[in-house]
């Protein structure tokens, strides 16, 4: 019986597999197969001959994106260390031949830089100046280097005091205050977050860890659960708030849970959830709560001080036990610098390796050894530099585009803000009842702009930092002209990147992962161009 059941089940699997193999040869193995079918595909590239076409295919989609990446490939392709010398000025002149050409600085490129990059502004005179100051120096040796010890210490205390970790409660007569680490960025300080969570529950006998997030939760956490063995349970968002909220996490619970993970606010959506709600629930079931502060950096709080954004959300919230806020977002500094609060030194000693039985005594503040003091002093004179009053003015003006976005998308036909009230900061997240959106991604695209999409509720989000201060108009210009011809022609489809989208919805997961993994394989491979 089990057998002609597991018999029949395999008859099924295969022909839906061939039916997809044949429907993604005539269309590319894009936006075909449903979601429900991915774990029969999963079973079904186990079986003799299937699994080798299946891979055939992802075959054929991995060398569409080489070729995308790598191109006929680069005729200055180093496949090994030169053999002979160069001078400086060759160097750079090498260097400055590949950078022009990135054209980054005309403010229609995003790349989570969140400051001016036009590059002849004050504070990049100052960040490079303070680099070049810091270019040889290693954090390592703080007896050597007793100006980027005190730096590092100054830029957590100041987020710290951001946060409301200054508690002046007392606990057994010690002053209750949070601690941080300042780490090389928001993926380091969740990695951190997660690690003290499982070691804590190591130490009270949990061995099966979960974590619980929603789907908007960053991939740095799937990253950190990855790493450190523990469950993640992936919840959907509210449909309508798009937060996550005690009501949609209660009934998931459980004595595996070490921590609940929320965003303050997501990527996909810029929406802080329901964090206040959030901190009571996880309180009253002893279990943790991280807040994934990295994009809200010290704009949410500057949104908070100004009473525009009117929620709890960081230490004020007894529940509230760790927080990863980067420095390198809306705090303006190089990257390379994010800082990760404990709400009490014990929590934050459980991330801490102490190696005690080898020929030296070692420890370090985080998964860093040696650390370039660079980025620590061109952190720190970031935050010196814009004090409370700058960063007042900045995010002021951020806060102008934002409002201004939103209102614009309101008023734009076929267009509309995914959340009725709007999102919280950070990004604006656009959708579209009337056309793909994915479609208004890809017409951006064609006019230079690059674009992020998010699936389920499919989405355009803009995230925006100082450039679109120089290039907004054009944007939303832009932004206007697509979606009026997209009324017109509501059945375009998408294309170019933006149709990434699209089919990655379509795939079983077993092929996603696999296809996301080969793209590293292309990203880290050195092409020659064929000499003719
Ligand atoms: C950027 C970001 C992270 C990860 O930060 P990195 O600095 O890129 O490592 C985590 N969470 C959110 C919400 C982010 O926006």
């Amino acid at each position: 019986m089990g057998n002609t059941f597991r018999l029949l089940q395999h008859v099924i699997t295969a022909l839906l597999v061939l039916r997809l193999i044949n429907r993604a040869r005539r269309v590319g193995i894009v936006g075909l197969v449903k979601e429900s079918f991915s774990s029969f595909v999963a079973s079904a590239l186990t079986l003799p001959g299937v699994g080798g076409a299946v891979q055939a295919q992802i075959k054929k989609e991995m060398e569409k994106i080489e070729q995308k990446i790598l191109g006929d490939g680069d005729e200055h392709a180093l496949l090994a260390l030169p053999a002979n010398r160069s001078t400086p000025s060759q160097v750079i002149e090498t260097i400055r031949a590949l950078k022009e050409k990135e054209n980054f600085s005309s403010g229609k490129k995003w790349a989570g830089i969140y400051h001016d990059v036009t590059g002849t502004n004050e504070l990049e005179e100052l960040q490079s100046e303070v680099w070049s100051m810091y270019n040889n120096s290693n954090s390592l040796y703080p007896e050597v280097f007793p100006s980027l010890r005190k730096f590092e210490a100054e830029i957590v205390q100041m987020y710290i005091n951001l946060l409301h970790g200054d508690s002046k409660t007392l606990v057994n007569n010690v002053p209750n205050r949070a601690v941080g680490l300042l780490t090389s960025g928001g993926t380091e300080s969740i990695l951190l977050a997660v690690l003290a969570y499982r070691e804590w529950a190591t130490s009270k006998g949990i061995d099966k860890p979960s974590v619980i997030c929603s789907r908007a939760a960053h991939g740095a956490l799937d990253k950190a659960c990855h790493y450190f063995g523990v469950t993640l349970i992936k919840l959907e968002v509210d449909r309508t708030s798009l937060q996550l909220t005690p009501a949609l996490v209660g009934p998931h619970l459980s004595d595996n849970t070490i921590a609940v993970y929320c965003s303050a606010p997501s990527f996909p959506h810029g929406v802080v959830d329901d964090v206040e709600g959030l901190a009571r629930l996880c309180k009253a079931r002893g279990v943790g709560l991280h807040v994934d502060n990295c994009l809200g950096g010290v704009y949410l709080s500057f949104l908070k001080q100004a009473n525009i954004f009117k929620r709890k959300f960081d230490f004020e919230l007894d529940g509230v036990t760790t927080i990863s806020i980067d420095v390198h977002k809306y705090a303006f500094s190089p990257k390379g610098a994010s800082v990760v609060c404990f709400a009490s030194t014990e929590l934050r000693k459980r991330t801490l390796c102490a190696v005690t039985d080898g020929l030296t005594l070692y420890v370090t503040p985080t998964m860093q050894g040696s650390r370039s003091g660079a980025v620590i002093a061109a952190a720190w004179a970031t935050l010196v530099y814009h004090g409370q009053q700058g960063y007042r003015e900045a995010f002021a003006q951020l806060w102008a585009i934002h409002e201004r976005v939103q209102n614009e998308v309101r008023s734009i036909e076929g267009l509309k803000l995914l959340t009725p009230t709007g999102s919280d900061a950070a990004v604006v997240a656009i959708g579209s009842d009337r056309f793909d959106i994915f479609a208004l991604a890809t017409r951006m695209e064609e006019k230079g702009w690059n674009v992020f999409t998010s699936m389920d509720p499919d989405c355009v989000g803009l995230c925006y930092g100082q450039q679109h201060l120089l290039v907004i108009d054009q944007w939303l210009a832009d932004l206007r002209e697509c979606a009026a011809y997209l009324c017109l022609h509501p059945s375009t489809k998408a294309g170019g990147d933006a149709a990434v989208y699209g089919a990655a919805k379509a795939l079983p997961r077993a092929i996603l992962t696999d296809v996301l993994r080969s793209y590293i394989d292309v990203k880290m491979t050195v092409k020659e161009k064929p000499k003719h």
